[in-house]
């Protein structure tokens, strides 16, 4: 017996008509790529990715074709995936911090047909056109005063590319799970491999991703996603919260510390999301000025561990809950995030800050277990640690093109390449990327708790633990750090601050210091370009 209920698919178009039926009045504040600030709301955005949309169809894309786009955040950038998005067209996100090479790569993997582009890249694109033969035009997202000369054929400005229609259209309807974003891994081993989200997990990722304990969004708030749209589906904010009505704030091309907070201050930032290396910059610059945050209550941290030295600063010195998350580009991407149950509930700050190093709980919709690499079920105790295995409505079933199927089994577990423990109330904690991981005499050693350690010393700015080959123990930590500004701190300060807070034989067996370590197009560090430079050093 079937239930009686009505079949409403799960469209991205229906997000934007619930915000711009719901909130229409609130507002979209983006920082343009021309410079100037740029205001708008949900209803008008929706209407102009009506015109989007009409002028997509006009020029002959339908449902299932690839567009990317190569942007920052901005109200632009979000028209051209809500206009994709209600033709069923494919917003496929371009990040342009990539290699020139891997950017052609996932174009022409794509096979992207329309290409939208920043000012701030046009440059790039007119290097690398000629080699992306699929694209059919290229839309500068400017207007036309604004338009530069360039050598790219078929280059249109956005704002005349749309005033060419007049807004007069319906989204189309389609099945909910048609493709509706592609975003690919950043494949630190072989060519990245293309995710392809639907419109049904979209929206049932956004739900779940606004609940109270995960995000805890709601029409009150005014979310600042620094995180990129094109760093994994912009963690989900450009549809969560247009869904639960929150206002928007996006920063465009500036993300150092002072532009970040006079966005924060002058428009009322509640929430906002960021990886790690974003925060630091804030950090920095809030420190430096001694300036506050004003309205800023709630910041979640991922992408990479969260250092406890961030919580703390930003608990006990700006009155900011920090909510450590994880998650995948191929998990669309929430995995997790750090907050309190009931029986978990910390006593004082202490116990909060030692519950935020781990990455938290699965929301509704995530499902988790850790095994060996026999595929056995390890204890949820807090202690065994192995594969990380996950699977959800929102978790990704196959790549594009059906390449990487040894990430998937019969079951749908997909292998996330993370080593994690899972304590007895739930709380995931990475311990590596199974590839970092330290094996030092048939033992792990976890690069993220030594590194989280050592930034914890006043003197340090950033850090970074590899594998370095030992001829007893196979292989022994080596701690890289960079120090903070006029600070130089000794290989004795660094390991004395270290010594008793970790087993001794997790100990680094040396500490280099370095002026800057390399990351990688999302912000993490680069531990494949380390690994390369360290790869001969000679430990004492
Ligand atoms: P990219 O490497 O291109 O940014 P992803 O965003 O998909 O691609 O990266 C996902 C990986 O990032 C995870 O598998 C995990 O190793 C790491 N990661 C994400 N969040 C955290 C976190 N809070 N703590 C530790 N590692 C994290």
């Amino acid at each position: 017996m079937l239930g009686t209920m009505q079949h409403w698919p799960l469209l991205c178009s229906k997000v934007i008509d619930h915000a711009a039926t719901q909130h229409p009045h609130r507002k979209i504040v983006s920082r343009s790529c021309e410079g100037p600030i740029h205001e708008t709301n949900y209803g008008e955005l929706r209407g102009r990715a009506l015109k989007v949309a009409q002028r997509l169809v006009r020029d002959g894309i339908g449902l299932g074709d690839r567009c990317a786009t190569l942007a920052w955040n901005t109200w632009r950038h979000l028209e051209v995936w809500y206009g994709l998005l209600g033709i069923g067209a494919v917003y496929h996100t371009v990040n342009p911090r990539l290699f020139p090479d891997q950017i052609v790569w996932i174009v022409n993997d794509a096979e992207d047909r329309v290409l939208f582009v920043d000012l701030t890249f046009v440059p790039l694109v007119e290097a690398l056109i000629a080699r992306m033969p699929a694209i059919e035009k290229v839309v500068v997202l400017t207007d036309a005063a604004h338009m530069p000369a360039t050598t790219i054929p078929n280059a249109v400005a956005y704002e005349d590319w749309i005033a060419e229609v007049d807004g007069d259209f319906h989204w189309l309807e389609f099945d909910e799970n048609t493709a509706a974003g592609m975003c690919y891994t950043s494949g630190t081993t072989g060519n990245p491999k293309g995710v392809i989200y639907s419109h049904r997990s979209n929206v049932l990722h956004a739900w779940m991703a606004a609940t109270p304990d995960m995000m805890g969004l709601g029409a009150a708030d005014v979310v600042m996603p620094v995180v990129p749209m094109f760093h994994a589906n912009c963690w989900s904010l450009a549809f969560t919260a247009p869904l639960t009505g929150a206002g928007l704030v996006m920063p465009g091309p500036k993300l150092d510390g002072a532009s970040i907070h006079e966005l924060t201050e002058r428009f009322g930032v509640t929430f906002s999301a960021a990886v790690p290396t974003v925060w630091l910059m804030l950090l920095q610059h809030l420190e430096g000025t001694g300036s506050k945050l004003g309205t800023l209550r709630r910041v979640v941290i991922g992408g990479s561990a969260c250092p406890r030295a961030i919580t703390e600063k930003f608990l006990k010195n700006y009155g900011v809950e920090v909510r450590h998350a994880w998650g995948m580009t191929e998990m669309s991407p929430l995995g997790s995030i750090c907050t309190p149950k009931p029986e978990t509930r910390p006593a004082d700050d202490e116990a909060w800050l030692d519950l935020q190093v781990k990455q938290g709980v699965p929301p509704f919709g995530v499902e988790m277990k850790i095994t060996d690499d026999e595929n056995r079920p390890l204890p949820h105790d807090g202690k065994a640690f192995g594969r990380l295995k996950v699977r959800g409505p929102a978790v990704a079933a196959s790549y594009f093109h059906g390449v990487g199927m040894e990430h998937f089994d019969s079951e749908q577990w997909f292998d996330t390449g993370d080593v994690a423990t899972i304590d007895p109330h739930g709380y995931m904690q990475i311990t590596d990327r199974a590839k970092d991981v330290i094996k030092s005499g048939g033992e792990w050693i976890s690069s993220i708790d030594l590194e989280n350690l050592a930034v914890g010393h006043p003197d340090v700015a950033e850090a970074a633990v590899i594998g370095v080959a030992h001829p007893k123990w196979d292989e022994r930590p080596l701690l890289i750090i960079v120090p903070k500004k006029d600070r130089e701190p000794t290989r004795e300060a660094i390991l004395d601050f270290m010594a008793g807070k970790i087993a001794k034989w997790w100990m680094p067996d040396d500490v280099v210091v370095v002026p800057e370590i390399p990351h990688t197009a999302t912000g993490k560090i680069q531990k494949t370009a380390l690994r390369d430079r360290f790869r001969d050093y000679r430990l004492p």
